[in-house]
């Protein structure tokens, strides 16, 4: 028992990629408790829903499961942060029964994972026995709740340096090199890029109607939504505040990023977000469009799109203009 914590804990602090760490964890857990399955799910950056992070023991092939917050039994852990030993779940009302889960079970233990006074995850073990976990089990999965945490936040720090938290864009400090790469490599096959830079219209009147965790939500979707209008390879980059870059690699010709910016442009007036149930907002942005010009610098074409936008501004704002 206690070399596999022992070996557990050492084994953490090698680098390697998070899932294959959590994987460790769910792989300890098993055979500490003598669970059937174990599994660890972390919360996305929105913080409601549940992602699946790794899992271990039966369900070979089974599709993880994403869970809501507050849903089932790992969604009411999570919900409250108090951990929950179950000795029959068919006999507990939060327990909701999901086709496709690949496994029996009959009884579990969930806990939290903690981190700076905050839940980001649950880790949860299953047996298909009824009482098959005692309090001592439950401790058990408490420590491995916290032996989770450290590799976790590890590789939020690792995403931090590159990505927005908020949005999931890459953050500003990737602008600029990965814009270098896409021109060498441009220059290099004699290719194009372009690039769409979009600022939210009069959003802080947003935030001054609606507060500022109501504006961090339509920046979110947002950004989803840009995600969902555009090609594999392009790029996003919330280059500040409200203020996005869109990164194009080889565009098939200098249209296609006024084409891109007019099926963004349509899509936000024509679908408002739903920031929550029935409460929904038209969120438009201006949108500057600069193609590389075949010899200009990364900051002399973004400097373009940023002049393009303000000329969408000036022009009444929600509308595109081209450098
Ligand atoms: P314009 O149409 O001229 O762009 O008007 P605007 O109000 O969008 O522009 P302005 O630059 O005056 O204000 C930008 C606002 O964006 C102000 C700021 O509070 C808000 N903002 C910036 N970053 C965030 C954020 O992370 N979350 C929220 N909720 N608001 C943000
Ligand atoms: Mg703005
Ligand atoms: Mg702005």
């Amino acid at each position: 028992m206690i070399e596999v914590l022992l070996d557990l804990t050492k084994e953490l602090t090698v680098e390697r990629p998070l899932e294959e760490s959590l994987q460790l964890v769910t792989q300890a857990a098993v055979s500490l408790v003598g669970a059937d399955h174990a599994s660890i799910r972390l919360l996305d950056a929105t913080r409601d829903t549940l992602l699946a992070g790794a899992r271990a023991g039966s369900a070979p092939g089974a599709r993880p499961l994403a869970f809501k917050k507050g849903e089932g039994i790992i969604g009411w852990v999570v919900e409250h942060g108090e951990g929950a030993l179950v000795d029959d779940v068919n006999a507990d009302e939060r327990f909701v029964v999901h086709s496709g889960q690949g496994f029996v079970l009959a009884s579990m233990i969930a806990e939290p994972l903690w981190s700076s006074g905050e839940v980001i995850g649950v880790i949860s073990v299953s047996s298909p026995q009824l009482r098959a976990f005692g309090p001592y089990q439950q401790l058990l999965v408490r420590l491995l709740a916290n032996c989770s945490v450290s590799p976790v936040e590890r590789a939020r720090l690792k995403r931090l340096a590159l990505y927005d938290d908020m949005t999931l864009a890459y953050n500003h400090r990737y602008l600029v090199p990965r814009l270098n790469e896409e021109i060498e490599r441009a220059r290099r096959s004699n290719g194009t890029v372009c690039i769409l830079l979009l600022d939210l219209d009069h959003f802080k009147q947003v935030n001054d109607a609606h507060g500022h965790a109501f504006g961090d939500r339509i920046l979110r979707l947002f950004a989803d939504r840009v995600r969902a209008k555009v090609r594999k390879p392009d790029v996003l980059v919330r280059r500040g505040g409200e203020e996005f870059v869109l990164i194009m690699p080889a565009v098939s010709d200098e249209h296609q990023g006024l084409a891109t910016a007019a099926r963004i442009k349509e899509s936000l007036e024509s679908e408002p977000f739903e920031v929550a149930p029935g409460q929904k907002l038209t969120q438009t942005a201006s949108i500057g469009v600069a193609n590389w010009d075949g010899k200009e610098s990364a900051e002399a074409l973004e400097l373009r799109a940023d002049l393009a936008m303000y000329e969408a501004k000036r022009q009444g704002r929600n509308r595109i203009c081209v450098a």
